[in-house]
């Protein structure tokens, strides 16, 4: 039995750990940070919270006998990917990095490289959709000129007045995402390039919003797929599948 870690937080994550679960010769471990409060449950064991560090990651593979790693986290965690690849260096095991791919950039799209200069490029009187989650929100919570709707898995926290907090995920619906930046009038919509479904940006488009984009932070060299079944064949390659 080959032991697999899965570095989780991710759709990809869940429909990877969903095509594993019962794979003869594969014990599959989820592994999620725990810092959201109602994170979507993987359908294998999984432990929550950090390891501490590429160190404590590296104690981690080499104490439960870990075959191979696979980083399925989200294309904007910045830190864990780095961790996976020095930590799985260290315990001499293979690692994976799963990473759906970007949005292609548009015609009339912004690229900014954070979250102040989003906000220097958006004029008085801007009503923003802000979808990049509830942390480093300063440059928008300081531009009272503006009206900043902020959606987030988890509440985002006291908010000054011209803000207004929206509780949830991002949506797969075109309709879902139309509706919500509709009702709000939206004029400049703010994202992460965390690519998968693009609803939000079609709707933006739709209603001649401007849409201003965050790109992803570096990768570790190292080998990488888009998708799930490329995971699943990267694993059965690289460990082999059944007992
Ligand atoms: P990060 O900056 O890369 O990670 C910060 C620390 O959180 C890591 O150093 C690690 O702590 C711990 N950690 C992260 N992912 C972990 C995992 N799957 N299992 C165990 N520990 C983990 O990531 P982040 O931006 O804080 O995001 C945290 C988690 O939320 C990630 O798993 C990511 O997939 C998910 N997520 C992030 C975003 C985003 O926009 N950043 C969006 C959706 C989901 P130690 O160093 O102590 O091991």
């Amino acid at each position: 039995m080959k032991h697999v870690l899965l570095l989780a937080g991710t759709a990809e994550a869940r429909c990877l750990a969903g095509r594993l679960w019962d794979m003869p010769g594969i014990a599959l471990t989820g592994s999620l940070a725990g810092t959201t409060r109602d994170a979507h449950p993987v359908a294998v064991q999984t432990r929550h919270g950090g390891f501490g560090g590429a160190m404590g990651l590296a104690a981690y593979l080499r104490r439960n006998r870990v075959a191979a790693l696979i980083d399925a986290t989200h294309p904007f965690a910045a830190q864990m990917p780095w961790n996976a690849a020095e930590a799985a260096q260290a315990a001499g095991i293979p690692r994976l990095r799963l990473l759906r791919p970007a949005w292609p950039m548009r015609q009339g799209w912004l690229q900014v490289p954070d979250l102040a200069k989003a906000a220097q490029a958006i004029p008085a009187g801007g009503r923003v959709f802000l979808t990049t989650g509830r942390r480093f929100l300063e440059p928008f919570l300081a531009r009272p000129d503006l009206r900043v709707v902020i959606r987030s898995i988890d509440p985002a926290g006291p908010l000054p007045p011209h803000c207004h907090a929206i509780q949830g995920r991002p949506s797969d619906s075109y309709a879902a995402e139309f509706a919500v930046m509709c009702a709000y009038g939206i004029t400049h919509l703010v994202t992460k390039n965390s690519g998968g479904k693009p609803a939000k940006l079609d709707a933006a488009e739709a209603l001649s919003a401007q849409v201003i984009v965050l790109p992803r932070p570096p990768q570790p060299d190292g080998p990488q797929v888009a998708n799930v079944s490329e995971a699943v064949d990267w694993l059965h390659r690289t460990v082999g599948f059944g007992s």
